[in-house]
């Protein structure tokens, strides 16, 4: 891997929202080590000269399924390993292709396809990921039917699903340990009920010990938990448990949303897989009251963005498509819009989603020391998010971890 060296560059920084132009960075190995109106240029390093284009860091999507190829869970569950990895790794080029250059996995990717895109043995983001995120029997992410007893073949566990059982504060324990034993960055609770699952929105899953023994235990190895919550029975049981991350919070109102932001937890906003579900509701065949469900989820999912900005929570940025739905990644922006300025949106996507996965000042923004996920785009993305097309045609240059995926200048 050469250095690199970017020229006439309009830096973009997400922490205050402002342009610097006239700049340039230098690229050693992974990171960036110089950002400077001059910079020093060392022979045999590739020079790009962005025209005065618009330079900024590489976005992060805190919440994805990476593995998730395919909408109906039980095929999912039924694809041979190898077959699921190569749908993944169709996947992760396109979450590059857009912009993304670190992804959170929310349940499904293991440590080996985070090692896969890191050796560049496909283009792909830098991945996060969980291994399998822990449900309770019958709740969501129990994606059995209800004559089916066992989980399946043991070595076939990291693609079984997205998620595995476990039941009982010992089981949890194990199940955390055994996660972070194969690798996983974080640790997954559904912790309560979704759209796609046999309970309702509003249960909350796992007891408050089963919670707490799996923030205890993912503190002793390191790391934290984050949650699926829509309702506010959800939130504040996670909340009392100690888990980091809150995911969706669509339900979530203004007494909750202060009760996060004393606790100092992050809530991840996932809008625009409920805009996907409404939209392949028909080619789904989703059942018309769980349309109708979505659509509400989608309503308050927005009101919540606004409720928590209000109350002073630490608000992410996530997706969390399946399927036929990951093209509509990039809508997340759209959506959001309705109740944040593009500056806001893009804060969430970079600096906040840096400190969720805990590499603040090293991913998230271009300063000396960070890892060299770099974009160079047309247009001013604070002013308009549109310079992000699904085809990747806004994006002229793409950089991650010094490598360089795109180069179209
Ligand atoms: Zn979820
Ligand atoms: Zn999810």
């Amino acid at each position: 891997m050469s250095d690199i060296v970017i020229t006439n560059a309009t830096l973009l920084d997400p922490r205050d929202a402002t342009l610097r132009s006239g700049q340039q960075i230098r690229i050693e190995g992974q990171k960036i080590v110089e950002v400077a109106g001059s910079v020093g240029v060392a022979q045999g390093a590739t020079r790009i000269d962005a025209g005065g284009r618009v330079v900024m860091p590489g976005l992060i999507d805190a919440h994805v399924h990476a593995m998730a190829y395919v909408n109906n869970q039980v095929t999912l569950a039924n694809t041979a390993p190898y077959l699921v990895a190569a749908h993944a790794s169709k996947i992760l080029a396109d979450y590059l292709r857009r912009g993304f250059t670190t992804v959170r996995d929310s349940g499904g990717a293991d440590a080996a396809l985070a090692d896969a895109t890191r050796l560049n043995l496909f283009p792909g983001p830098r991945l996060f990921v969980p291994g399998l995120a822990l449900a309770v029997t019958g709740g969501l992410g129990d994606f059995r039917v209800r004559t089916e007893h066992d989980q399946g073949c043991p070595h076939c566990r990291s693609t079984r699903n997205i998620s595995r059982v476990v039941d009982g504060v010992d089981a949890v324990r194990r199940a955390v340990r055994e996660e972070i034993a194969a690798g996983a960055h974080q640790i997954k609770l559904m912790a309560g009920g979704g759209n796609s699952g046999k309970s309702s929105i509003y249960s909350p899953h796992f007891s408050l010990e089963e919670q707490r023994v799996a923030v205890q235990e993912a503190a002793d190895f390191g790391t934290y938990v984050m949650a699926h919550c829509y309702g506010v029975d959800v939130i504040r049981r996670a909340l009392q448990a100690g888990v980091r991350t809150i995911e969706h919070a669509n339900l979530i109102d203004e007494d909750t949303a202060r009760l996060v932001a004393d606790k100092n937890a992050y809530v991840v906003p996932t809008l625009s897989t409920f805009e996907a579900s409404i939209f392949y509701a028909d080619q789904l065949g989703t059942p018309a009251h769980i349309v109708e469900q979505v659509k509400m989820m989608l309503r308050r999912g927005v009101e919540a963005v606004k409720i928590c900005r209000d109350a002073g929570v630490k608000l992410g940025f996530g997706t969390d498509l399946e399927g036929v739905m990951h093209h509509y990644q990039l809508h997340e922006f759209k959506i959001r819009s309705a109740v944040e300025t593009p500056a806001q949106t893009l804060h969430s996507a970079t600096i906040v989603n840096a400190e969720i996965v805990r590499h603040e000042g090293k991913l998230g923004e271009l300063i000396p020391g960070a890892f060299a996920d770099i974009l160079i785009v047309d247009g001013n993305p604070l002013e308009d998010i549109g310079v992000f097309q699904e085809d990747g045609s806004g994006i002229r240059v793409t950089i991650k971890d010094g490598y360089l995926h795109k180069r179209e200048i």
